[in-house]
């Protein structure tokens, strides 16, 4: 497909919402490794959904039904192609990353056996440390850690020593939501392959930033969430090469996992159904092919570009300013800014950026261990998606001067 030239000034037309106001401020949205905003393709393709095609799916022969299961398995062959799947039935459609991580951890922990091990890492949202905490208590599992290092990569030189014959599973972010850094996920994934052990990749930071090709970087399982994607709330994939998936019991039990259902026993239905029990959020699952669709529309690189010249931008400007100190210094690093200045709790320049206009996050960011690596409460983090502007980081370094002269 021909990408158009990225235009900037044509992208921000598309999302409304940048054209709010906070008080007089205009709003400058710096929170998208939070949750990015949406094109209004995407708005209107969910209103489209509500207004003409409401229905449940897969179990109607009526019209509606049709055309809404006709459309909901439209959007996972979207997933697929933009992920680069093998087979549409790979593509599990959850709530979001959360959910699929807690899937992975619950459905193939149940093929282990006490004293098999599970790496993770320091680096990880909690999404990605508590169910595998959860079920290495409740199996006897060894859970390991790939160690932090000062510039916010990992030391990923650990893996040969931490990997044993007992290594099941390889659970890592590709990219750090509270630090910025990229992991070198093909290599990786090829040294624990190397090892027998399966890779789940936790990519709820990647598809807005990166291309995912999960065939090519081979990895077993993949998650995200469709909310960080210019998608709706509620919906994300897991991702799970075909052979994982089968040799996983289901999830939860319930409506459209089923083959068939006695009194005695229940036989399971084939992927993805197995895994998808309950009425899914089917208006979800269409927002997000949509949001994958439009996506699709734009370069990647002319995209990367742009956010490397905004890092660059704000990160040379913030370090000007007296005090201020940057997490996450990895040579390989996405759009998101992480700092403190010295002397000042986050939260209070949070608060002092909102009253300005400016839509920061301050905290923990979900990640503990890392904040207790560098021993602090948190961080204020400025992530920038592709919509942002230089006169945005402009507004925002203003605002973060007047905050900073009036605190200290
Ligand atoms: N993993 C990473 C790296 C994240 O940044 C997030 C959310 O910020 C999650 C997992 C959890 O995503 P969700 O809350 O959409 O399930």
């Amino acid at each position: 497909m021909i990408k158009a030239a990225f235009d900037i000034k044509e992208i921000r037309q598309q999302f409304p919402i940048l054209q709010e106001k906070v008080g007089d401020y205009p709003l400058v949205y710096f929170d998208n490794g939070a949750s990015s905003q949406k094109p209004k393709i995407v708005i209107d393709r969910i209103k489209h959904y509500y207004d003409h095609e409401n229905a449940n799916i897969h179990r109607g022969v009526h019209h509606l039904s049709q055309i809404s299961t006709d459309n909901y398995e439209i959007a996972r062959k979207q997933v697929q192609l933009f992920i680069g799947a093998e087979h549409e039935h790979e593509i599990i459609f959850t709530s979001g990353t959360t959910e699929g991580i807690n899937l992975v951890a619950q459905s193939f922990c149940k093929n282990l056996v006490k004293g098999d091990e599970i790496i993770i890492t320091e680096m990880e949202h909690h999404s990605n440390i508590v169910p595998w905490q959860m079920k290495a208590e409740e199996y006897g599992l060894v859970l390991k850690y790939i160690p932090l290092l000062a510039n916010g990569e990992l030391d990923w030189g650990k893996l040969d020593e931490l990997l044993t014959s007992r290594t099941k599973i390889l659970s890592f972010t590709h990219i750090s939501n509270s630090l910025g850094t990229i992991n070198p996920a093909k290599e990786i994934i090829a040294k624990a392959h190397a090892n027998g052990t399966k890779v789940l990749l936790d990519a709820a930071q990647s598809l807005q930033h990166t291309p995912i090709n999960v065939k090519d970087l081979d990895c077993d399982f993949m998650v995200f969430s469709g909310h960080k994607v210019f998608g709706p709330t509620g919906v994300g994939v897991l991702y799970g090469k075909e052979d994982m998936l089968n040799a996983m019991p289901p999830y939860k039990g319930g409506g459209d996992m089923i083959k068939s259902v006695t009194m005695e026993r229940t036989e399971y239905n084939e992927l993805p159904f197995k895994f998808e029990a309950g009425t899914p959020n089917i208006v979800g699952g269409i927002g997000l092919g949509t949001a994958l669709k439009w996506l699709s529309s734009l370069d990647y690189e002319q995209v990367q570009k742009h956010e490397a010249e905004l890092l660059d931008y704000a990160t040379k400007q913030l370090l000007e300013i007296d005090g201020a100190r940057i997490y996450g210094e990895s040579e390989n690093k996405c759009s998101i800014l992480s700092f403190l200045i010295e002397g000042i709790h986050p939260y209070d320049i949070g608060t002092l950026l909102n009253q300005q206009g400016i839509a920061v996050r301050t905290g923990h960011h979900c990640t503990q261990p890392v904040m207790e690596f560098f021993g602090i409460p948190g961080t204020i983090r400025a992530s920038f998606s592709l919509y942002n502007t230089k006169e945005e980081v402009d507004l925002f370094i203003a605002a973060l001067k007047k905050a900073t002269n009036m605190l200290k």
